[in-house]
C-alpha cells in the first residue's frame, strides 16, 4: 500500500486524537521520517486533515500534529 494511504489510515483511526510525524512514523514502521513528514503536511492541506501545534497523543509531546476532522 502507498505509505500516504497508510498514513490517512492510521491518522483516521485515531480520530479525534492527534498524531505527530514522528509517531505516525512509528506506528508504520516508516523510517524516512522527511517523508512522512511531507505526506503529513500535504495531507494538512485538504479539508479532511487538520494540521497545527498541538498535543500528541501517543508521545504526549506538544508539537505539529495532524488530525482527520470529523465527517
Ligand atoms: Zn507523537
Amino acid at each position: 500500500m502507498l505509505i500516504g494511504q497508510r498514513i490517512n489510515d492510521l491518522i483516521k483511526e485515531h480520530r479525534p486524537n492527534a498524531l505527530c510525524d514522528k509517531c505516525i512514523c512509528e506506528e508504520l514502521d516508516y523510517y524516512s521520517s522527511a517523508d512522512a513528514a511531507l505526506i503529513a503536511e500535504a495531507l494538512g492541506t485538504t479539508p479532511e486533515f487538520d494540521r497545527r501545534r498541538g498535543q500528541c497523543v501517543l508521545c504526549q509531546n506538544e508539537r505539529i500534529v495532524i488530525r482527520a476532522n470529523p465527517t
